[in-house]
């Protein structure tokens, strides 16, 4: 009897409208844990290589893991992956809420999908059962609709629900999955990949009791951290992550502007500090977790939104505010809520947008591809009305769906240098600039730009708590945040195999250390109690490191190379106002800094493959089949 998962997989051919159950071995649960690892497991050894990610060759795989839906804050996270229609590689994102451990409480840890409908479905999963059933009705419906009616069919309320909008049914190559109108897998394009198997919405209830090994354990933790959060003003508790944007915007590195500033001279405006003041209403959470740094909120008038999907996060402030210099907290949160129910990444759509509109200043578009929307920088209305062209793909949304490689590829005259991107994934809110391990994260991480793929730089500057909670990783003295040497990539790669542990582990990395009070040991030990196994920090940080070898052979396969790990232009050239004013990175320091982690993680310097031997040491020397 496994303790903490259920060992039960769902498999469903949509193609056949077939459903089928498997048992994995217990081996397989240890070695990958769930996420991202287990995930990057399954698209490795099933999916052939060169697939087209919107055809029926794809495969969607929804994983919790063996701690999902247990007592503790922050172990609620799921992963949705497959080949991503943004990048072409390794597509992979995260999210919290309910949906994952209801999932468990169903009796599955995970859903593999092959496949395509021939009309809009949906799955529903219950109390060890499943069906598929026809949601020809739900096709077109925003989320908030498409809710309240599989709710209403269902005759219960209580069924958690992940799901695609407009936005993913228009096959919108960074579309999104919510689920409970407000928890987003938000990037990659996991939303385009649900679209084009005509699968409008996967939806659960369960009622099953996970059993784990060492209940009073389990117990003792999770009131561990609900005793132990931080709780005074300005915390994640009451600012939520926007209590970023005036720091970020003291020191210089708050992206504006399409990346040119990092001072932001509206950002008082759009602070966490100002929705507290103004429209917060409420302090929302995912299952079982304390900490509540999700925003509820509310605005009236003529950009009236509607509590139920939530409020903006950090990235999507910076997004929709500083990034398009739009300054009006009420214009950025109907702006949130537009993504929420079209299923719209807000990152990628307010850097997409902020792309057109370098392009429209700069008269390489013009009113007439615009349909006369005056896409000038600061214009909210405009950058509203664009985020509806593009779930729905009129006009010039149409050419922004694909993102901004696609984007500028089809624009032409020299756009490319207004696409921020790396490996076809747009740029999130954080400044490079202003922190060289993040650019190291951004150009190495295997889904493109990702700012969750490591800590940042900056808490680890001087002697402190953040410091001190990754002393366990071996890593004991400050180091610079504009540092690029080998001691900084040496912190990246540890930070990366944590993060990358996170991601299998179903954690929230604002939970765990170091930006959470779940310290490594109480991790260490709450994964024993969970799952009675004698585990150690050492054997879960390997699991992180095998899931990263994995997806870049994920990667590599799909011909990805060492050209593909880097930064645009943009990030090698001045800051052009605020605090870190001609702040650059240098591009020549940033390629040794690149060969000092491949050869740290093991990759050919040349060829960026993982090599032979590494392989093996990480218990994956299967992967040399699929190169
Ligand atoms: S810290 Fe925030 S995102 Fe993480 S589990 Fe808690 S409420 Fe959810």
């Amino acid at each position: 009897m496994p303790h903490g998962y259920n060992g039960r997989i769902l498999r469903i051919n949509l193609s056949k409208m077939e459903i089928k159950t498997e048992e994995p071995e217990e081996l397989i649960y240890r070695k990958y844990l769930g996420g991202g690892g287990l995930a990057s497991y399954y698209l490795l050894k099933e999916m052939g290589k060169g697939i087209d990610p919107l055809s029926p060759e794809n495969i969607l795989i929804f994983s919790t893991s063996v701690i999902c839906g247990t007592l503790c804050g922050g172990a609620s996270r799921f992963t949705v992956a497959a080949k991503s229609p943004l990048t072409g590689g390794f597509g992979e994102a995260e999210a919290g809420g309910w949906w994952g451990p209801e999932l468990k409480f169903a009796g599955y840890d995970a859903i593999i999908i092959k496949g395509a409908a021939k009309h809009p479905v949906y799955l529903w999963i219950h109390d060890e059962k499943a069906e598929i059933r026809d949601a020809k009705s739900l096709w077109g419906m925003v989320s908030g609709e498409a809710q309240l009616a599989i709710r209403k069919e269902l005759a219960d309320d209580r069924v958690k629900i992940a799901m695609i909008g407009p936005g993913g049914e228009h096959l919108v190559k960074y579309a999104c999955v919510i689920n409970d109108l407000r928890h987003v897998n938000g990037r990659t394009g996991m939303g385009a990949v649900m679209g084009s198997k005509y699968l409008k919405a996967i939806a659960v209830r369960g009622t099953k009791k996970l059993e784990v090994y060492d209940q009073a354990m389990v117990k003792g933790t999770a009131r561990w951290v609900a005793e132990n959060y931080e709780k005074q003003p300005g915390s994640l508790h009451d600012l939520g992550t926007a209590r970023n944007i005036l720091p970020l915007n003291q020191r210089g590195i708050l992206p504006t502007r399409n990346f040119l500033k990092g001072q932001f001279e509206k950002a008082e405006g759009i602070s966490g500090e100002m929705m507290k003041e103004t429209i917060l209403t409420g302090r929302g959470t995912c299952y079982a977790c304390p900490i509540r740094c999700k925003r509820e909120v509310r605005t009236e008038g003529e950009d009236y939104v509607a509590q139920e999907y939530g409020g903006p996060e950090y990235e999507t402030i910076a997004s929709f505010g500083s990034l398009c210099e739009v300054g009006d907290l009420n214009v950025i949160s109907k702006a949130h809520e537009l993504c929420q129910k079209y299923t719209l990444d807000t990152i990628s759509t307010g850097v997409t947008i902020a792309f057109a509109m370098e392009c429209y200043e700069n008269g390489l578009i013009d009113g007439k591809d615009t349909d006369g929307i005056d896409l000038h920088f600061g214009d909210g209305q405009a950058m509203l009305a664009m985020i509806k062209k593009i779930a729905y793909r009129e006009g010039l949304g149409n050419v922004l769906a694909e993102g901004v490689k696609s984007a500028a590829l089809k624009i032409g005259k020299g756009s490319e240098k207004y696409a921020q991107h790396v490996k076809g994934q747009e740029i999130p809110l954080h400044e490079p600039r202003g922190k060289t391990g993040l650019g190291l994260a951004y150009a190495l991480s295997p889904t493109g730009a990702d700012h969750n793929e490591a800590p940042h730089d900056p808490i680890f500057e001087m002697p402190g708590k953040w410091l001190s909670s990754i002393a366990p990783l071996g890593i004991l003295e400050p180091i610079e945040s504009l540092d690029l040497g080998p001691q900084k990539v040496r912190l990246f790669v540890y930070l990366q195999q944590l993060f990358n542990l996170y991601n299998s582990i179903g954690l929230c990395n604002l939970v765990g250390i170091p930006f959470g009070p779940l310290s490594l040991d109480r991790l260490v030990n709450y994964v024993r109690a969970v799952t009675g196994w004698d585990t150690s920090l050492w054997e879960l940080l390997k699991v992180g490191e095998r899931a990263g070898g994995m997806a870049r052979t994920f990667n590599i396969r799909e011909g990805f190379g060492p050209a593909d790990d880097n930064l645009p232009e943009r990030f090698f050239s001045p800051l052009t106002n605020g605090s870190m004013e001609g702040a650059r990175i240098d591009p020549d320091e940033f390629k040794k800094a690149i060969q000092n982690y491949y050869q740290m993680v093991g990759w050919d310097p040349v060829t960026g493959i993982p090599i032979q031997s590494k392989a093996e040491e990480l218990g994956i020397g299967w992967i040399k089949d699929v190169i």
